[in-house]
């Protein structure tokens, strides 16, 4: 076996394809998001926007954090130093599962470290812990949530993205007494949609089945508290299993599920995820804590968020950009082809000093190619202005999409 030859024509099919992944390398200083630097390949640094950071309210940036991180650091050092179970437990996992399991009005939160790591193994677990488990999966579901059902070894199926009806039809097909799990998301990341929490729960209570919502990109961003789309429609204490990231809003690292207790207990004994890892560092731990307390009561930021994210849209749409409109914080700009959107990411970073990273297959359907902006209440006016010029001036030269 060659594996070399091997190995490069799995990077030559990608490239073939498009969608070969060049990582933008940014120097950072804290305080200057979304601003900063682009080392390009050839070793100089120029000035660019960040436009597609989903650190979503800058919070990775805020003294609130960083100071609970530096400080936790002078306590207890750097690493957690063992899993959860030998000696990788500390007072700042513990304060920060009883800070998540009250944002969602949960009896217990379970952190894991990353949002990636808790679809898969509770997802996975549950089908081990339940014989016979049914899982109804939206199609558009994330990536850990498909490895998830994937590693459950259970019945599955798949429902058209956001179609109750679809799914209505598969859970009435199934055995009465079978155990079943809906796994959805709220806030879809690369459409900027919102699943259909509260049909979702009434068919749940209809069939008998389980609910698992994914809230990686409302929690911290949603409802009066940040605890997501599902406190925003006062639907938390209807839905089995709520997951989220520290990841995102809340500017650090990590994931974890909050539900009943019993259910907590039980994936904590069974997951091999969360059990045969070592922990997330204290530090990480205690910036979470202060991110989620502080987003608990500055809704204002939310709002801003909001303000800043409909303002671009207009903005975009104004300028007849084929913008989506969504009603949600996400802001996608369609594309349609591999090549052109990764030129035009390419056409804004080298020409206009705009970095937003082009959106391709597998994390879209292929066709549906595009660029994803995130805007924060930092990005000002101005920015915005620039950007929308940017953007014309680059679509104008590269696709056959007319702009107004
Ligand atoms: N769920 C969804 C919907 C996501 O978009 C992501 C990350 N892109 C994750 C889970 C994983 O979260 P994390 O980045 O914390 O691993």
């Amino acid at each position: 076996m060659d594996y070399t030859a091997a190995f490069t024509s799995a990077v030559a099919r990608v490239r073939a394809e498009g969608r070969y992944r060049v990582f933008a390398n940014l120097l950072r200083r804290k305080g200057e998001f979304p601003r900063a630097r682009w080392r390009t390949p050839d070793g100089d640094t120029r000035d660019v926007t960040v436009w597609c950071s989903n650190d979503y309210l800058g919070m990775g940036q805020s003294a609130c954090v960083t100071e609970s991180m530096k400080k936790a650091i002078d306590e207890v050092g750097a690493g957690a130093g063992g899993t959860r179970n030998i000696s990788g437990t500390t007072n700042y996992h513990v304060e920060l599962e009883r800070s998540l399991a009250d944002l969602h009005g949960k009896e217990a939160a379970l952190l894991f470290t990353s949002g990636y790591i808790s679809n898969e193994a509770t997802i996975a677990t549950l089908g081990k812990i339940l014989p016979n488990l049914i899982i109804y999966s939206d199609a558009l579901n994330h990536a850990s949530m498909i490895e998830g059902v994937r590693g459950a070894k259970c019945e599955k199926h798949v429902w058209r993205h956001n179609d109750v009806a679809h799914l209505e039809e598969l859970l009435k097909a199934a055995p009465k007494d079978a155990p079943k799990l809906i796994a959805f998301e709220s806030v879809y990341s690369m459409d900027g949609d919102i699943g259909p929490i509260k049909a979702v729960c009434d068919l749940a209570d209809k069939y008998g089945a389980m609910t698992y919502l994914d809230e990686v990109h409302a929690v911290g961003l949603y409802g009066l508290r940040g605890g997501g789309i599902s406190e925003r429609e006062g639907l938390a204490d209807r839905l089995t299993i709520i997951e989220g990231t520290l990841g995102k809003a809340y500017g650090v690292m990590g994931g974890y599920i909050a539900a009943d207790a019993v259910i907590v207990d039980a994936i904590r004994s069974w997951a091999p995820g969360f059990i045969f890892t070592t922990s997330l560092a204290p530090a990480l731990a205690a910036g979470a804590r202060a991110s989620v307390e502080y987003l608990k009561s500055d809704h204002a930021l939310r709002e801003k968020h909001q303000e800043r994210a409909a303002t671009l849209k207009a903005k975009l749409a104004d300028a007849g950009l084929p913008v989506m409109d969504t009603p949600t914080h996400i802001v996608p700009v369609k594309v349609g082809d591999p090549v052109l959107c990764k030129r035009l990411s390419d056409a804004l970073l080298e020409e206009h000093g705009i970095y937003v990273q082009p959106i391709n297959y597998p994390t879209v359907p292929r066709g549906t190619e595009r660029l994803r902006f995130t805007p924060s209440p930092l990005h000002t006016d101005a920015m915005m202005d620039e950007l929308v010029d940017a953007l014309r001036a680059v679509y104008q030269r590269y696709s056959n999409v007319r702009v107004a």
